[in-house]
């Protein structure tokens, strides 16, 4: 098992781009690893190749880059009645959770990226997954996250370590850790190539990127946007 390889779960989106910025800077070899589970926005499935096409320009990313898995994961898609993988009205349902919560997603990602990295030898697994501001999904905290290392370790007689690099951050942050591995030059391609859009929707470009601009993972990405560029604005010189 190699201690210098990461393996990064890699959607095509905001959080997972900046996550594979992240590793890019921190291990000597990185493969990716994304799932195809029905998501009704498939096109952040053919935005993938295109963000990591342009993370190789930056320096010293492009001989760390190894393999990019798919692993097909449709049948969640088929067990799963949630508004990502059915064609329905995203809604808050009665356990207070949205109809965007696809149960089991990130339990099943984390152990088939497990098996992934055993068979590469790989030691490092790293995840976009927040507890900040984010959808309320359970499979997101950062105890879910420790528990699934014990199991898996346990599991497959191993010492994976999982890495949350957004976990305490809110998607301001997150854009100014972008901001921090890639300067500009990395702001610009989350805003043009990812896809975080629930609704698929690449026909309407905003500051942030491209989006309905309603569906809730667009609000959280602008709004986060938002405070990013209020943040970082210079200061009005005093008179
Ligand atoms: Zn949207």
């Amino acid at each position: 098992m190699s201690a210098d390889s990461a393996l990064v779960l890699f959607s095509g989106g905001q959080d997972s781009t900046t996550c594979l910025a992240w590793a890019l800077e921190r291990f000597a070899h990185v493969e990716t690893i994304g799932f195809d589970y029905g998501q009704g926005h498939r096109v952040e499935l053919e935005v993938r190749p295109r963000v990591i096409a342009g993370l190789r320009s930056f320096e010293g990313w492009d001989s760390r880059l190894g393999e990019d898995h798919m692993v097909d994961l449709t049948v969640l898609g088929k067990l799963s009645q949630t508004a990502l993988t059915q064609d329905v009205a995203i809604a808050m349902q009665a356990n207070g959770l949205p109809n965007t919560f696809v149960p089991g997603r990130n339990i099943l990602f984390m152990t088939f990226a497990a098996a992934v990295a055993y068979r590469c030898g790989i030691k490092h697994i790293v995840t976009g997954v927040c507890e900040t501001d984010f959808s309320g999904y359970p499979d997101c905290r950062d105890d879910t996250m420790k528990a699934l290392q014990v199991v898996l370790n346990l599991g497959m007689e191993s010492r994976f370590v999982i890495h949350t690099p957004l976990m305490w951050i809110d998607k301001a942050q997150t854009w100014e850790l972008a901001q921090s591995l890639g300067q500009e030059a990395l702001i610009e391609l989350i805003r043009e190539e990812t896809h975080t859009c629930y609704k698929g929707d690449r026909t309407h470009r905003h500051d942030w990127g491209w989006g309905c601009g309603t569906c809730p993972a667009c609000e959280l990405r602008a709004s986060g946007f938002e405070r990013f560029t209020a943040h970082s604005a210079t200061p009005e010189p005093g008179p």
